[in-house]
């Protein structure tokens, strides 16, 4: 309905925003304690929880409307999910107008449950895979998860190869003193499995408020610890948030995002939409626009494409983690979408 009439989407401060995240549920069978708590976190009723139908009228909208070009399915954690794949048939097959090609779809897992199901997401056209896994220990991996499931996580990286997922990113939030003596061991996993370690700093967004600036390890010492060992160049990349090196041995290549120490905020192209259909334009907003209230009271594609302009309007320069006027958002990490 839109063919090439799209209109790009641009924000005050003249980013073209053309990235979006979209959380398909808050609930999660791990409690990460980087994000979660371990237990009293009050769920969404099912029926507040936006149905594959919106999610997909909201996705058609952002990639035929505005010409994004890239999708990301996350949560909490997207595989408790009932049907996934049937979703991610929904949105694969949206074209992106300016290009005439599919939308890229990937999706953030913690791999607990990829052995059931990679291959049919992979039939359904998903794209890409990130995984999380913290801890290449499985003591480290229990103390980090609040779950036994390190083997499983293990496994699901090895279906998720199996499946054709190429490459599987592995995403490690690092935390001082819990598992940044293993960034060396992570890089070697990487390397012997072909598959692309991203070190994650750890962001004030746990719901615990444990957060504090000590324990995040900088990117650039995690890039020098590796250096040490395994040579590495940077690769000169386009707008995306990690800071990419390969190995000069040519053995892959490793990313680390930098959230806290080296902001990406200049070039950030992302806005959310939570399980909810709170539309925000940035992990850090304090606004939430919404749109499932415009979905669920018959609203127009117009009036939806007018609420995600004025909200995209408000998107702010940056947030100011570790600076005396940063603001925590009320929402942890589970409850926006990481
Ligand atoms: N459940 C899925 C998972 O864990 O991959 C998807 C949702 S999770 C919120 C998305 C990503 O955010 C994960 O890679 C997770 O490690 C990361 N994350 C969660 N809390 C974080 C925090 N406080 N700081 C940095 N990254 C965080
Ligand atoms: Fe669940 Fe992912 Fe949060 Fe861990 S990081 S508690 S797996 S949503």
């Amino acid at each position: 309905m839109f063919s090439k009439s799209f209109t790009p989407l641009i924000d005050p401060f003249d980013r073209r925003v053309r990235d979006l995240r979209i959380s398909i549920t808050d609930r999660c069978n791990f409690r990460c304690t980087y994000c979660m708590p371990e237990e009293g976190l009050k769920w969404l009723e099912r029926t507040d929880i936006l149905s594959f139908e919106e999610i997909a009228r909201l996705a058609r909208i952002f990639v035929e409307g505005f010409d994004f070009d890239g999708i990301r399915l996350t949560g909490g954690e997207p595989t408790v999910r009932a049907d996934l794949p049937v979703l991610v048939a929904k949105l694969s097959g949206l074209i992106v107008p300016s290009t005439n090609k599919p939308v890229d779809l990937a999706m953030t897992t913690n791999g607990s449950s990829l052995r059931l199901i990679a291959e049919r997401l992979k039939t359904a056209g998903l794209n890409r895979l990130n995984i999380s896994l913290d801890s290449l220990d499985p003591q480290i991996f229990q103390a980090m998860t609040r779950r036994n499931h390190l083997d499983k996580v293990l496994d699901g990286i090895n279906a998720a190869i199996e499946a054709g997922f190429d490459p599987v990113k592995i995403n490690i939030v690092m935390i001082r003193g819990m598992n940044d003596h293993e960034i060396v061991d992570f890089a070697s996993f990487g390397r012997d499995k072909g598959v692309q370690p991203r070190f994650i700093e750890f962001m004030p967004l746990d719901a615990d408020g444990a957060w504090s600036m000590d324990k995040v390890v900088p990117a650039n010492e995690i890039v020098e610890r590796i250096n040490d060992v395994y040579p590495l160049e940077p690769v000169v990349h386009g707008p995306e948030p990690a800071q990419r090196f390969t190995y000069k041995d040519g053995m892959g290549e490793i990313g680390v995002i930098p959230s806290v120490t080296k902001p990406f905020c200049g070039n950030c192209d992302r806005v959310r939409l939570t399980a909810e259909g709170k539309f925000m334009t940035c992990l850090f907003a304090i606004d939430e626009f919404d749109l499932r209230k415009i979905l669920r009271s018959g609203g127009s594609d117009q009036e939806l494409i007018e609420q995600i302009e004025t909200a995209v309007g408000t998107k702010w320069a940056g947030h100011n983690i570790g600076k005396v006027n940063f603001i925590r958002p009320p929402r942890s990490m589970s409850q926006i979408g990481g």
